[in-house]
């Protein structure tokens, strides 16, 4: 039973959001359950328990759903649900917290690493499945720190913040499937072709994801190793990045962060 290879589930919800489900033997781990709904429809269907849920920020998008989803699964009768989140979230259900590097054993033998990962809130986690023989691929549950092709807005963490952030992804197998919340991926490569307009990656990317959209499918997962090919805010530490921050500002762009800082705010006021 510990050989049964993952199974790995994508639920939209809301307008734009992505819910993860992680799931073994008919076991299954949420990944931020903005909305019960879905996943409750997904699991009755299926017929699959709820083991736990982790969390990565407390935005409501993300947990919104968490506690009809703990209720839920303890009127089904179900082995206690652990919920998972991380420090100083202010999260009130979790049971237990994470902190950077911190290990959670989804299933026996299945391992996930926690990141801490400030920038677009100040307590925000992000979680890493290693590639292992039951996991052909391994994957990044990244919340709204990194998006296909973008990062998350900077809320309540500074640029120095989200960059060593994205640089700690930066770290992690090229072929890490980045599972990101949200569906953004359009108008992100709208504003990155703003900033690299001649990235042939970026050009050919470009069609790819519209492609996809067209035909109503995700952009995402997509992985670490194209998002460094692509990703502005993934490519802050490159000297025509922040050539290219320095003369947007018309200021004193030094550093990579200081280069994130600069794009960041140009995303933000970016139509
Ligand atoms: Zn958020």
């Amino acid at each position: 039973m510990e050989n049964t290879p993952l199974q790995f589930k994508q639920i939209p919800a809301f307008n734009d959001n992505y819910l993860w489900v992680i799931i073994q033997n008919l076991q299954a781990w949420v990944v931020d359950p903005g909305d019960a709904n879905p996943i409750m429809s997904f699991f009755e269907q299926e017929n699959i328990v709820l083991k736990g849920i982790l969390i990565t920020h407390h935005h409501q998008d993300h947990i919104g759903g968490a506690e009809q989803l703990l209720e839920w699964a303890k009127k089904s009768n179900q082995p206690p649900v652990i919920a998972i989140g991380p420090l100083h979230s202010g999260i009130t259900f979790l049971d237990r917290v994470i902190e950077d590097q911190d290990e959670v054993e989804l299933f026996p033998q299945v391992i996930a690493r926690a990141l801490a990962v400030p920038g677009h809130t100040l307590s925000h986690a992000a979680y890493f499945l290693p590639q292992t023989t039951i996991n052909p691929s391994p994957r990044l549950y990244c919340g709204d720190t990194l998006f296909a092709t973008g990062c998350g807005r900077l809320f309540e963490g500074s640029a120095q913040d989200m960059y060593q952030s994205l640089q700690k992804f930066a770290q992690l197998p090229n072929e890490t499937l980045v599972c990101c919340a949200h569906e953004y991926t359009l108008s992100n490569i709208k504003f990155a072709l703003s900033v690299e307009e001649k990235n042939p990656d970026l050009l050919a990317w470009s069609k790819q994801a519209a492609e996809l959209r067209h035909n109503q499918l995700p952009t995402v997962p997509t992985t670490i190793g194209l998002e460094k090919r692509v990703n502005p805010f993934m490519r802050c530490d490159l000297p025509s990045m922040i050539e290219i921050a320095q003369q947007a500002s018309q200021g004193s762009v030094r550093s990579p962060s200081e280069a994130l800082a600069v794009l960041r705010k140009m995303k933000d006021s970016f139509k």
